[in-house]
Formats: structure tokens, sequence, C-alpha cells
């Protein structure tokens, strides 16, 4: 594979994957962040004297039409992208509708060094999630050099994430600087790691995370488990958690990831204490509970103080430092403080030299929203993605790639 960084793009049109798959609203775009994470990658190649041809996919244009015929292809357009992107790049960027037509053909023959230009969004042929050898094939004469910088969509083999790559040679496909941060911190967690390695996994559902934990049970040395999912061990280990989240058909599977982590000597630190709530509501009345003697009618709606202060000082211990999930319902103030301790720690531990990485969806958002996201080494911007290289699988857009 060739190294974006030591490429020179000089007379050469380089072909980008981006992820720009921004919310929007009545045609405006609330936010940026993903095109923005992009920009680093762009900049380098117009900056070499390279010019540009940028593809993406946006929401589910053919699913979505489907289950609503009020819907059109044109409400799922990147046009509304074209403005901003332009003022963010200081540049004009040029457009065309159909990213296989003869005129996006033509336009990308036509670019100059410094030149952009954005194709039509790719999910308008069904050929792409198909991940279709012959879609692929006519994207690929569009570029000198495939450059894939979508960490968001790199676990899906679709044509424009992984297919693609099979027309370019070795040295002609690269990650792009987004997805190289991405690929790096990954690995770093997953196969540099310094122990002790802490995995802090919270949220909701428990069979959401399951594959992570037990593929982080032969690699971490501890596992924090918070959030809603925290109550379907307690539940299997006997407590009474009340109407806490649990997932009833899961509790042999709760109780056989413990004897595993035993067997492995991987330490899982479950919340002893938990904030309780007599309804699922902000203005719910609230207090204290041990987090296996809930009483009935209540729920444990985040970490209690004791969980805390334990939590804390496993964290500040560690010298790496995984953390996907939150350990309380984070968007009600009343029940964002675990969170909160816990983004703090891992804040403190990253200044005394460890290495975090923050991903996946809710733990982001509550980086964010604790103005923390710059006190760790790295958050993803990979939701799905990041899980499943956490789980294991390989991921086609890395492989694709990365493979000789
Ligand atoms: P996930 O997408 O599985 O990571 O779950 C994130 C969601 O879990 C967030 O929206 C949280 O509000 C929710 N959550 C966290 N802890 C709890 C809890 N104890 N009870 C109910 N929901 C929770």
């Amino acid at each position: 594979m060739g190294t974006f960084s030591t490429h020179n793009f000089k007379d050469q049109k380089a072909l980008i994957r981006v992820d720009f798959n921004v919310p929007i609203k009545n045609g405006e775009i609330t936010d940026d962040t993903r095109i923005r994470g992009a920009l680093p990658t762009i900049k380098k190649v117009l900056a070499d004297g390279g010019s540009i041809i940028l593809m993406s996919h946006w929401g589910r244009p053919l699913k979505d039409i489907e289950k609503k015929p009020n819907l059109t292809l044109a409400d799922f357009s990147l046009k509304p992208l074209i403005a901003p992107l332009a003022k963010l790049l200081g540049t004009d960027v040029q457009f065309s509708d159909d990213c296989i037509s003869a005129d996006a053909a033509q336009k990308a023959k036509d670019l100059k060094p410094g030149q952009v230009l954005l194709l039509e969004n790719l999910r308008y042929y069904k050929q792409e999630e198909k991940g279709d050898k012959e879609f692929a094939e006519k994207l690929s004469k569009l570029g000198d050099v495939y450059v894939n910088d979508a960490f968001g969509t790199a676990h899906r083999a679709h044509a424009s994430t992984a297919i693609i790559a099979d027309f370019f040679p070795g040295d002609k496909k690269m990650f792009g600087l987004l997805m190289e941060g991405e690929v790096k911190a990954a690995e770093e967690v997953m196969h540099n790691n310094k122990r002790p390695f802490t995995a802090i996994i919270g949220g909701a559902k428990v069979s959401d995370k399951i594959l992570i934990i037990e593929n982080l049970l032969d690699r971490a040395t501890d596992i924090i488990i918070g959030g809603g999912m925290a109550y379907t061990f307690f539940k299997a280990e006997g407590g009474q958690i009340g109407s806490s989240l649990c997932e009833d058909d899961r509790l042999d599977m709760a109780l056989e990831l413990l004897k595993k982590a035993d067997e492995k000597g991987v330490c899982i630190h479950l919340p002893t204490d938990s904030i309780i709530a007599d309804k699922f509501a902000a203005d719910a009345n609230t207090s204290s509970a041990a987090s296996s003697e809930i009483p009935a009618s209540w729920m444990g709606l985040d970490i209690g103080q004791m969980a805390i202060a334990h939590f804390k000082k496993i964290i500040c211990e560690s010298k790496t430092i995984l953390w996907n999930g939150p350990m309380g319902v984070f968007e009600m103030d009343k029940f964002q403080h675990g969170t909160k301790a816990i983004a703090e720690a891992v804040a403190e531990a990253t200044k005394r030299g460890a290495f975090s990485l923050v991903g996946g969806g809710d733990s982001v958002a509550a980086v964010n929203k604790f103005h923390l996201a710059d006190k760790v080494s790295y958050v993803s911007t990979g939701g799905g993605a990041l899980l499943e290289y956490f789980e294991g699988k390989e991921l086609p857009g890395i492989a694709a790639i990365s493979k000789k």
C-alpha cells in the first residue's frame, strides 16, 4: 500500500472516498465535523499540486424511498455540501450529479491541478452497497490514486470503500490522514497496549457489547462495566435491580462472561452502587442504593459515588484506556455525574501518560459535552467500524488497502 503523507500528488487526480454523511436539516448542514475531518487530506493533495474527486454516501436513499414514496433521490443529494465545502477549502467545488455518468468522467478528466470535483451520492446506485465490481471499476477510472479517508464506513465491503481498491496497483491505494490516524490509534490499543490496559464499556444493552467484551478478555487487564448493561450482570448474580434495564435472555451469557474473565485473570469491575430514580425522566425523584438492592419500581440510571471512586482509581492507574459507552443516562443532568467523572478520570490518566481512545457514538458525545475531547489521546469518528475492529473482525476498508 502507498503512504499518503509521503506520496507526491503533483499532476495526479486523487479519488478520495470521504464520509460526508453529515446531518442536514432544511438544506443546511447542522454539524460539519465530518467534513472538517477530511480537510487535512484534501489540503495536502491540493498543496502538492494535485486535483481531487470526492465521493461519499449520504443516508440510505434507495431504502428510505422504498418505505416513504413521498421522498425522491433529490432529498438525498450532496448538493447542499458544495457551498460549505468551497468555503472551508477557500476554492471552487465542481459537482457532477451522477457519480459514474459521462459527465462525471469528463469533469474528472478536465480537472486541473488545485481543482476539486464532488460526485453525487454514491448510494443512488444499489451497486454501491452491494459491492458491485463493475460499478467499482467505473468509479476507479475517475482517478489515478485511490485514497480512503472514510473510517466510519470501513466495516462495509461496499464498492467505493473496499472493492474499488482492487483496480489500483499497490502504491496507488492508501489511507487518507483521518483514516491513518484512526487505524493507528486503534492498533495502539489493540496490539501495542501498555499494561495495565483498562476497557470501559457502558451504554444501554449488553447484547450490543458482548463480542467486544469477549475479545477484550484476551487483551485487557481490567474491564469496567457501567451504564444500563451493568444491571443484567447484577440480576444474573441474584441481585434485586427493580425496574432497571435488563436483558433477561442474556442472564446466562452474563454469568458466562464473568466466569471466562475469572479464568483468564481479567478483573471485571461492576458499579457497586447506583443513582436510582422513580421514573425514566429528567425530573424524577432520585436516591442512591447498592446496585444489587434496588427497590421495586426504582431504576438505576447512573453509577453511584462508591463506584465513581473505585473506577477512578482503576482508570488513573492504567497505561492504556479504551472507552465505549456512557456510565448512565448522561443526557439528563441528574444522571450525568458518573459519565462526567469517568471522562475526567480518563483525561487525568492521559495527562499522566496513558494512551486513551474514546470511540463509539455516545461516549464521544459525552467527552464533547464535558469539553474533554482534547484531553484524551484520540477520539474516534467511526462508531460501528470501531466497535467491529475491537470485536476482532477484519474491516474490509482497511483490508482492501493493506493487503499485498
Ligand atoms: P449505547 O448506544 O448502547 O452505547 O447506549 C447509550 C445509551 O445508553 C445512552 O443514550 C444512555 O442514556 C443510555 N444509558 C446509559 N445508562 C443507562 C441506564 N442505567 N439506564 C438506561 N439507559 C442508560
